[in-house]
Formats: structure tokens, sequence, C-alpha cells
């Protein structure tokens, strides 16, 4: 049991095996020391061989947009990772620049018996992949650690939507739902450890946009992610079924720290199995924690136009095209979105939580996303609109839970046709009178108005 890992987690690209090299685990979706299928196959197979492993984080100075909130996440997290890993004696090697030219690099100066790495469906990691395969001498891995059901075994098609997926993945469970092997010290060791930068000449090569500040209310990294994780347990779980209220705090905050992979949703699915917690709170959360969150995954992976209007359906594409010539009542620049200056103070409310805490809530997210749809000149513009505003200012920007979102919000993916209406044809609307009968928007457009005072830092949560 001790380093088991199911090999049907592991997907094998070609290559010769020398068996004498260190193995190096390039680490790029799953940011943890901690039950992470990758790291756990790469020391597996140091093991085996009889040598010394390393993780590998090369950082990319500029990745999809994303600003200094983000990237200070991820560093700030990154480092705790950096001495759970020191303590289990294996060396995190930091690197910047292009990712595949700088692994091609490290496996020119270490000779690698094995390159293990993250699975990750967006266009861009299945690129540095596709490189790395062309040019490394050595075998390389992918493993799936975001998802519990490997995302190429869960189906092998794009799937329809959340009710012919969900009974995939359910069969799969008994599988891949199995406990993780602790992270022992790994015997075989460095004779000289891999050069590399530190964190801090890390942080000086950054070239991002330092206009969005990084947030104060949530600590990033492993151990954030465990406290999270244990409030969300003890004070929200119960009021889960309250999630569409944006006035109540009851949803878990964990998708910053699923995003970066800080977190491994199979660890929170067993622990809620190992303290006996069940009901019907507790499924919701576990059909949005696996369910929603793997389709996801299988959306991005069998879409590669995943953030196009081209990757909707055939049903969407045409009923959007039926209402393109519609007027549109209101059309709003890209900067008067940015700033929450539209006509409607629930929108902008919205985008005001969203810009100073980094999250927004779930049922606004939608709303928020149709509106984009709705006060745009085309679901072209909307689609770019809403993928910017989500990517630059949420900590979880950039996942494939966005695109996927943001793509059932304007293009109906996931979604049926519902009544037919101006602007939106056959995808479904939503509206102020909708959000009124779920919750007090009142008082949630009395708490976000932009222009008000120090609501940034929030004393307990957005
Ligand atoms: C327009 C739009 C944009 C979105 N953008 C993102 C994004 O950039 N990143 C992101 O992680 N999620 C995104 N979502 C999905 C969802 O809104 C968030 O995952 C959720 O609000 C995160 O808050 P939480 O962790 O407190 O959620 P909880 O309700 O506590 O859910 C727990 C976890 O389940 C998963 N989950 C929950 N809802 C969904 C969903 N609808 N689809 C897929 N997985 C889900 C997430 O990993 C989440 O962290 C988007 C949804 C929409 C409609």
């Amino acid at each position: 049991m001790d380093n088991f890992i199911n090999p049907r987690r592991v997907r094998p690209y070609k290559g010769a095996r020398p068996d004498d090299g260190p193995v190096l685990y390039w680490m790029h979706r799953d940011f943890r020391a901690r039950n992470n299928w990758g790291l756990i196959r790469a020391r597996q197979e140091a093991l085996r061989l009889r040598v010394p492993v390393a993780v590998v984080f090369c950082l990319v100075p500029e990745f999809l947009g994303a600003t200094f909130r983000q990237y200070d996440f991820l560093l700030r997290g990154l480092e705790e990772t950096a001495d759970l890993l020191e303590i289990a004696g294996i060396p995190l090697i930091l690197r910047c620049g292009a990712p595949e030219i700088e692994m091609r690099r490290l496996c020119e100066e270490h000779k690698p018996s094995l390159v293990v790495t993250d699975f990750d469906p967006l266009r861009i990691k299945r690129q540095w992949l596709r490189v790395l395969t062309e040019s490394a001498a050595c075998v390389v891995e992918e493993v799936d650690s975001r998802n519990i059901v490997p995302a190429w075994l869960a189906s092998e098609h794009r799937e329809f939507m959340a009710r012919t997926f969900r009974p995939k993945i359910h069969r799969h469970l008994g599988e891949f739902l199995e406990p993780f092997p602790e992270l022992a010290p790994h015997p075989f060791t460095w004779i000289v450890p891999p050069a590399g930068l530190d964190f801090l000449s890390l942080r000086a090569r950054l070239k991002v946009d330092t206009d969005v500040p990084p947030v104060v209310w949530l600590q990033p990294g492993e151990n954030g992610a465990l406290a999270t994780l244990e409030t969300f347990f003890t004070h929200r779980l119960a009021d889960y079924g309250q999630r569409n209220d944006p006035n109540k705090n009851v949803c878990s905050d964990l998708s910053p720290y699923l995003h970066f992979g800080m977190i491994s949703a199979q660890a929170i699915v067993l622990e809620l199995r190992q303290r006996g917690l069940e009901g019907e709170a507790v499924d919701d959360f576990v059909e949005e924690l696996v369910v929603r969150r793997e389709l996801s995954d299988n959306f991005c992976l069998h879409t590669p136009d995943y953030d196009q209007v081209s990757g909707f359906s055939p049903w969407a594409r045409s009923t959007l095209a039926a209402h393109q010539g519609d007027p549109r009542p209101y059309l709003y620049s890209d900067e008067a979105f940015d700033r929450g200056q539209t006509h409607d103070p629930l929108w902008n409310g919205a985008q005001n939580q969203l810009v100073r805490t980094g999250k927004m809530p779930g049922y606004l997210r939608m709303y928020w996303a149709k509106k984009i749809l709705e006060w745009t000149e085309n679901p072209a513009r909307a689609l770019r609109v809403a993928i910017h505003l989500n990517d630059r200012y949420a900590l979880d920007g950039r996942e494939t839970n966005g695109y996927a979102g943001i793509a059932w919000s304007i293009g109906g993916v996931h979604d049926r046709g519902w009544a037919e209406r101006p602007i939106f044809g056959t995808i479904r609307y939503m509206n102020q009178a909708g959000a009124r009968r779920k919750f007090d928007v009142n008082r949630y457009v009395r708490t976000w108005t932009p222009g008000q005072p120090s609501l940034f830092p929030v004393p307990d949560h957005p």
C-alpha cells in the first residue's frame, strides 16, 4: 500500500527508459505536497529505481492575464509546499521562463529516467506537454491528480450535461476513491541539489498587472486550505442548501485552493466519509465538488475551443445567431463593465465584490455572465468580456470550471433550451425578479455598492 498508485491514473508518452537518472515531477496544476498522485507516482518510481526525485516549478512571468493577486496566492502557497517537500527530502527546483523550454534544459542537465507531470486540458498546457514529449529523451508520464476519476477514463467524449456524466463518475468511484499514502521521507537524496532560483528572485521576475492586489481574507497554501475546509465542515456545510443566497455565507470558499491544487478534492470526499458526515447538504456539496467540477474538465478536454462561440453546441449557436440583430436595451464598454458602472445595482455589486475580494458567489456568477450577454453587441464579445473579468479578478480564474461556467451562462453548454426570448433565443434567461425570489437583493446591494468606503478587507467573509 505504501506507494501504490493505480496505473490507470497514469498516461505514459513513449521515450527511452534509462534507469540511473533521477525522477523529475513537473508541477504546474496541482501545487501541493500532500495527497498528490503525481508526486506519489514520481516518488514510487524513484524508489523502485533507487534514485533521487525533485519537484520542478517553472514560473511563467505572464500567464493568461493573471495579475499580482493570483501570482501572490500561488507563490505564497508554494513556499509552504517547498517546506513540506524538504521534510520529505525532495528539493523544489524553481525556474523562470517558457516552461517547455526550461523543462528541456533540465532534462539535458539531469538526464532523468522519468518526468512525471500534471494532467491539464487547457490548450496552453496541452501544447507544453506536446513540446516536452517531443523533446525529452526519457518517458514522460501525465497523472490526473485534479480529478478523482481520471478525465480520459471518465468519458471518451464531451458529455451533454451533468445528467449524462453523473452515472459515469459514480460508476468509477469504487475504483478511484481510494486513500492516499503518506509522503514518507525519500531515502535517495541528491548529492548536489539541483540549482534554481529562490522565491525572492522569482517574484522579481514577474511581469504582471499589480493594480489588482492580493487578498487578505484567505490564507494561501495547503495549511490555509485545510483551515478553510475545517471552518466549512464545522460552521457552514449544514446550511449548504442555502447557497443560492449570496447574503449567507455557506459556501466552502475552497475554489481558489482547488484551482491551484493546494487541496485535493478526493481528500475532501475521503475526509467527509471519515467523519461520517452525510445528508442532503453533503450530497449537494459532493455533487458540485465531484460531478460538476469533473464535468468542467470533460468539457475542456473534448472542446479545444472551450473559450470560443464555436465551442457551443449547434442548437445554441443557431439560436444566438437568429437573435443577433435584436435590439440591445443597454450596451456597455469594457471599462464600464470593469468598473461596475451599469444601470443595474445588483450586477455592479457582484462585480465590485469580485474586484475587491477575488470571489463572486456562484448564483451571482450566472446572473453576472448572462447580463454581459444581454448588454454586449454579440455573444463573441460577451464571452471575451466575461472571461477577461473573471480571469483578471477571480482567485480561481483560468480554471476549466470558469470556462464551463461562462459557456453555460452565455452558450447553454450543459443546459437545455428554454422559452424563446429576445437576444437570448432559447438560452436560459435570468433577471432580477428571479434573484429577488431567492434572496434579499437590497441587502446585497447595500453591502456591495461600488464606492463604499473600506469594504476591503472584509472582517469575516466577502
Ligand atoms: C460564470 C461563471 C464563472 C465561473 N468561474 C469559475 C472559476 O473561474 N473558477 C471556478 O473554480 N469556478 C467557477 N465557477 C463555478 C462556481 O461558481 C465556483 O466554483 C464556486 O462559486 C466557487 O465557490 P466555492 O468554492 O465557495 O463553492 P462551493 O459551492 O463550496 O463548491 C465547492 C467546489 O465545487 C466546485 N464547484 C462548485 N460549483 C461548481 C460549478 N458550477 N461548476 C464546476 N465546479 C463547481 C468548485 O471546485 C468549488 O470550489 C463559475 C461559474 C459561473 C456560472
